[in-house]
């Protein structure tokens, strides 16, 4: 499949309790040639009801933080400055709570063939459940940060979600150390 024959798909998703509750799946939104791929959990109400992933608060967070490393989600930047972004889940669950190892596993196609259809050579994993979703590993995220993980040719590195970082303004300099592994291990120059 290739991008709009996968939206398509995903749009008609039916495959977990999750397609019940939600007025749109969110596909991804960005760069789909970008060498970057931002990773998250699953839409709230916001991104919901737009259809964007990370809209609002977070999403004005996660803009901050590309934007400290030059990067953006823009569509037609340079690749190696430019976000794709998706989530591990295209629909919301209900009340925000965390998703349910099912509704994981049956959403993990899609996520997987986007990185296929990407390519990305950095993956920025944010969150517990963009960790395990990516790497399968049900360590807790703080063992899961501060190193360079790999997913076929792609370099992960696992970060807080930014809806934490509002909530815990005292872990994002460790946030910020999570940016730099990436920009490193990225070989991004920095502006
Ligand atoms: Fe399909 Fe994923 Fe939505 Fe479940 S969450 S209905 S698997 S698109």
């Amino acid at each position: 499949m290739d991008w709009p024959a996968l939206q398509q798909t995903v749009a008609g998703c039916r495959a977990c309790a999750l397609c019940q509750g939600r007025t749109q799946t969110v596909f991804g939104a960005g760069h789909q040639q970008g060498q970057w791929l931002i990773v998250g959990e699953a839409p709230g109400a916001q991104e919901d009801a737009l259809g964007e992933p990370f809209v609002g608060p977070s999403g004005q967070l996660l803009d901050s933080m590309l934007q400290a490393l030059g990067l953006s989600r823009q569509t037609d930047g340079e690749p190696n400055r430019s976000v794709y972004i998706a989530n591990a889940l295209k629909c919301r669950p209900p009340a925000n709570r965390t998703p349910q190892a099912q509704e994981l596993q049956a959403c993990a196609p899609f996520l997987q063939r986007q990185i296929a259809l990407q390519q990305p050579r950095t993956i920025l994993a944010m969150g517990k459940t963009a960790a395990q979703a990516l790497l399968g590993d049900p360590a807790p995220l703080g063992q899961l940060r501060g190193r360079v993980h790999s997913l076929g040719g792609s370099s992960v590195i696992v970060t807080y979600h930014p809806s934490y970082l509002l909530r815990s303004p005292g872990e994002k300099a460790k946030a910020w150390a999570d940016l730099c592994l990436a920009a490193d291990t990225a070989g991004l120059p920095q502006k």
